[in-house]
């Protein structure tokens, strides 16, 4: 069935729904795609939009020093999306931009359809170059970026009214890059009665204010994007003719922040702690927060499915329920894990033969490899870890993920996790897995013992991977910040690094981090996965009981729905 009449767009850069559409670089993309299958399941009157990404996020290969290589992600756009006929246009540096779109329609768990709108410019009547605007996600240079960023705000409102939505209510900006939409729902309005922006008054601002929500996902300054206002006027035209203005304009620069920001009438971050951070960067508005989440569905691996279907029916419709894990057996919740971790040993020996052994302790790392993640945190002092292996317990790490093709610093971090695996040989077996994707990322987080983390605080804004984890049962050992400030009972849903007594420090220390590592690992992890495995069990369950009962993507769209969309 369709939506009958969407209420809600939702815009976002990329969206991450199936491994065989890698138009999706991260949790961002990730988090969209769960979102919009939450609303299918919930039938939340939405549309998304966003962009085709016809060459993807990079297919990732690695030479024999370990660098990584990239080379365009190609997929077929028609095995999976219908083309509508509809087309709009938006005019850069003076062209007219022809845009295309295709529909794909999320089912939820009843079939309720929710349809999302990939715009594509790759079509014959526009230039070489334009037809490329929609092929890489995050390529190219900051003008190629300001121009793809015109196609999803402005030229998505556009599609979306050729396409015969004109009931929307709410516009929804996942970061800022679809900010653009603001000035073409103010465009609009003052169209109605044949003014320009030149005549525009604060009513007319207000009136758009009352559409718009912004999400904002990026808690250091640098990573918000901004565009050199000589590119802007080149690109969109005189800027004084389409409503830029302080304070949008920030030290000379179009900052897509503040546009969102200066637009909207709710805006948060994505977690309790990102939600104070934004605040302190921008202090003249007010931020609230809503914490992540995950589709419980689309995390949890098969093996726990039957187990939850077998002792928590209706799960899937009602993810409160998970708390009822409480009372699911030691032995049952063991053997869907192990399920779990053979499926996950079974894929890292295969391939890149990595020599695995079911039986030992498993810890997981997989992100985006931006150096503030720190995923070499772990190999700080290799003699203390071969020291921890050999006295207290054998152990192996599992990694994966992509480091942006024009991040130098993130390749060598693979390349230096690589290296160092190589180095400790048989005394810590350490296996890097390429091209991570929303597939790999199921196996890893249901499969790993402990999920690891030690992003450098205050940086994480979030963090999702550890609730994918929690609903498989996986405890997550990690930095406090993000997410888990709120997700970590000591002991209890897993382990914080450098939690007791001791605040976690903004700056980030890494050699007090690492000590704080180590010692969780030798004196708490260790000991008792291998000595004392019913308590191991228990920490298990609590994880998918408090957590995965929590962080998901179920009680996340509530939040919208009654805080942001129809408060
Ligand atoms: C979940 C996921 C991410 C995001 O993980 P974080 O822990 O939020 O950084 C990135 N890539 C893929 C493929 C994922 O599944």
């Amino acid at each position: 069935m369709l939506t009958p009449d969407p209420k809600i767009a939702y815009f976002s850069m990329e969206i991450g729904f199936d491994s065989r559409i890698p138009t999706y670089a991260g949790g961002l993309g990730i988090l969209a795609g769960d979102f919009i299958r939450s609303a299918a399941d919930m039938r939340v009157p939405i549309v998304g939009v966003t962009l085709a990404h016809r060459k993807g996020y990079f297919f990732q290969q690695f030479d024999a020093s370990g660098w990584q290589k990239e080379e365009p992600a190609n997929w077929i756009i028609d095995d999976f999306m219908t083309d509508t006929g509809i087309r709009a246009t938006v005019t850069l540096e003076g062209r007219e931009v022809q845009i295309r779109a295709w529909k794909y329609e999320v089912s939820g768990n009843d079939g309720y359809a929710v349809p999302v709108y990939f715009l594509d410019t790759d079509l014959q009547e526009n230039s070489a170059w334009d037809r490329t605007l929609t092929h890489y996600l995050y390529g190219g240079d900051v003008h190629y970026r300001l121009c793809q960023e015109v196609v999803l705000g402005t030229g998505g409102i556009r599609i979306l009214r050729a396409l015969g939505y004109h009931n929307l209510q709410r516009f929804h900006m996942n970061e800022g890059h679809a900010s653009l939409l603001t000035l073409e729902l103010l465009r609009e309005q003052l169209q109605k009665d044949n003014r320009s922006y030149v005549d525009m008054g604060p009513e007319d601002i207000e009136v758009v204010r009352r559409q718009c929500v912004f999400t904002t996902h990026t808690p250091v300054p640098a990573g918000h994007d901004q565009f050199p206002l000589d590119l802007v006027d080149r690109v969109l035209g005189n800027r004084d003719a389409c409503g830029i203005h302080d304070p949008i304009c920030h030290e000379d620069r179009l900052n897509m922040t503040f546009l969102a920001l200066t637009f909207s009438h709710y805006i948060n971050g994505v977690a309790k702690k990102h939600g104070e951070v934004s605040r302190h960067m921008f202090s003249s508005y007010s931020i609230d927060s809503i914490t992540n989440g995950v589709h419980a569905e689309n995390w949890v691996s098969e093996a726990f499915a039957q187990l939850f279907d077998q002792h928590i029916p209706g799960w899937r419709q009602d993810n409160f329920s998970l708390r009822y894990a409480l009372s699911i057996p030691d032995e049952a919740i063991w053997e869907a894990h192990q399920h779990s971790k053979d499926v996950l040993i079974e894929r890292t020996n295969s391939e890149v033969n990595a020599g695995f052994d079911t039986d030992i302790l498993t810890i997981g790392f997989a992100r985006r490899f931006a150096t503030y993640k720190r995923a070499d945190l772990i190999f700080e002092d290799l003699e203390r870890l071969r020291k921890i292996a050999r006295d207290v317990g054998k152990f192996q790490i599992v990694f994966a993920g992509k480091a942006h093709p024009q991040d130098q610093d993130g390749k060598l971090l693979i390349q230096r996790i690589i290296e160092l695996g190589k180095m400790l040989g048989d005394d810590v077996p350490i296996a890097y897995l390429p091209h991570y994707n929303l597939d790999l990322a199921r196996i890893m987080t249901a499969g790993v013992d402990i999920w690891l983390n030690t992003p450098q605080p205050p940086l994480e804004a979030s963090g999702t991977s550890g609730m994918k984890a929690a609903l498989n049962g996986v405890p997550s050992l990690s930095i406090l910040d993000g997410w888990w400030i709120e997700g970590c009972i000591e002991g209890v849903t897993g382990w914080s690094i450098r939690a007791d007594g001791e605040a976690p420090q903004e700056a980030g220390d890494r050699a007090k981090d690492a000590d704080a590592l180590y010692t969780k690992l030798e004196q708490i992890i260790l000991p008792m996965f291998y000595g004392e495995r019913k308590r191991f069990i228990e920490i298990m369950r609590h994880a998918i009981a408090l957590n995965g009962s929590f962080f998901n993507t179920q009680r996340m769209m509530q939040q919208y729905v009654l805080k942001a969309y129809f408060p």
